[in-house]
């Protein structure tokens, strides 16, 4: 055994595609005395939108977030949990925190077969009908390997 065996394995960064527009929930009862609030996690919040509300299953969205189905699904409960814990108590949520890295502006890289035009759209805009410099309907989806390194505004996060 050396020392390394002690040391705790660094936590991989779960990849986020979505940045939520709000970060608090709160029961409607400001009368009520305080009941505290849960954190959801910016992974646990990422987990719940794409399990739940899109519906993909556990595999999908752990590549999504690139990470592995044990480690989705770990993330997944405890965001359940926690969701649920505040719904059954009427505690606040506040997202906030996590380990994850943002992936902001995300590009699809397209080219002209025709005029050899590449040009890149943002995700979820769909696919486009025809190139913006000759008009061909001739294009094609250009595959990057480091599609997620080189594209956009990459932003870490990383506090409890
Ligand atoms: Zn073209």
């Amino acid at each position: 055994m050396n020392i390394y065996s002690y040391m705790p394995r660094p936590r991989q960064h779960r990849h986020i595609h979505a940045s939520f527009g709000y970060n608090y929930f709160k029961p409607c009862s400001t009368c009520l005395q305080d009941t505290g609030e849960v954190i959801l996690k910016m992974e646990e919040m990422e987990s719940i939108r794409l399990k739940d509300y899109l519906g993909m299953n556990q595999q999908e969205a752990a590549d999504h977030m690139k990470v592995s189905q044990p480690t989705f699904h770990r993330i997944l409960i405890e965001a359940r949990k926690k969701i649920g814990c505040a719904l059954v108590c009427g505690k606040a949520i506040r997202i906030h925190g996590g380990t994850y890295k943002m992936e902001m502006n995300q590009l699809r890289k397209f080219r002209c077969i025709d005029c050899h035009h590449i040009w890149e759209v943002m995700h979820g805009t769909g696919r486009p009908q025809d190139c913006p410099m000759c008009k061909s309907m001739d294009i094609h989806r250009v595959k990057d390997e480091n599609d997620y390194a080189r594209t956009g505004c990459v932003r870490h996060g990383k506090h409890q």
